[in-house]
């Protein structure tokens, strides 16, 4: 088992919750990976508890910012320099950002948010392309949205408004990469059992509409992204997913 895939996936907001559990199954799937997190200390603990021996140095952390181009464009260069090639990009970095009624939120949180969840899956897209393009044998992207960019309540205004913007920026931009082999797809999570959700950041806890009894988990969404990132899907680009124990057919 966990012998080398010849696979390199790249993972934003890798270092907790719903990043770690994608990181930690493609691991398990034999992949190369490359978690880029703005908390190094997350990504620290992260390389001592998933670099075991069968990993053979499959993994490494990037302190990233990817609100910052520089840091996302570093963040690519590291994976196509350590591993050779890029094959599958997950946009997942995330935060609740701007709270509070509209007559109050400061534009500068208004702007944080935006950075952080759209700037963000942009830039990610723009270099991670760049280098999938270079190589010519395609690849796999994944936008990390949210069921609040699939309807109004699901979350604090900013943080659904940017969510929204994630779902179209993943259709529109896949139509441009379909010719070069490049699938963009969207996952939108339900409320799942992360720091984030737990800490009331991604807005209300929904789930007692939620009609599916178990509670979600990082790994639901983490096996929903591998399979989005996989040959099985070959034929899905510009899609979103609900991954939210019915939570949006309710
Ligand atoms: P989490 O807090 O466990 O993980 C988010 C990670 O993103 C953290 O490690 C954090 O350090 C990192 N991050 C934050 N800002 C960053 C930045 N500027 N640059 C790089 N990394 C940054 O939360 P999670 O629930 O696993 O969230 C992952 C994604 O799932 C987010 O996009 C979130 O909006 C989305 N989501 C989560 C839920 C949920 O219920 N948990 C629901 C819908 C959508």
């Amino acid at each position: 088992p966990h012998s080398y895939s010849g696979k390199v996936a790249l993972v934003t907001g890798g270092a907790s919750g719903i990043g770690r559990a994608t990181v930690e199954r493609m691991l398990e799937d034999g992949d190369a990976v490359v978690a880029a997190d703005l908390n190094a200390e997350n990504g620290e603990r992260l390389l001592s508890e998933l670099s075991g021996p069968s990993r053979e140095g499959r993994l490494i952390f990037v302190r990233t910012n990817v609100a910052e181009e520089a840091d996302i464009a570093a963040a690519v260069t590291r994976a196509v320099d350590t591993f050779g090639r890029l094959d599958k990009l997950v946009n997942n970095a995330g935060l609740g950002g701007a709270f509070g009624p509209i007559t109050e939120i400061d534009v500068d949180d208004w702007d944080y948010t935006f950075h952080v969840l759209v700037r963000g899956v942009y830039l990610g897209v723009k270099h991670g392309a760049r280098a999938m393009i270079a190589r010519g044998e395609g690849g796999a992207i994944v936008n990390v949205g949210s069921v609040a960019g699939l309807y109004g309540g699901g979350g604090p205004v900013a943080y659904s408004s940017a969510k929204a913007a994630v779902i179209n920026f993943t259709r529109s931009v896949s139509l441009e990469l379909a010719a070069h082999r490049i699938r963009v797809d969207a996952v939108c999570p339900g409320f799942i059992r992360t720091p984030l959700a737990l800490g009331g950041g991604a807005g209300p806890d929904l789930s007692a509409l939620q009609p599916w009894p178990d509670r979600g988990e990082p790994r639901d969404l983490a096996d929903v992204i591998a399979f989005l990132c996989s040959d099985g899907s070959r034929f899905m680009t510009g899609t979103d997913i609900a991954v939210d124990g019915g939570l949006t057919a309710a």
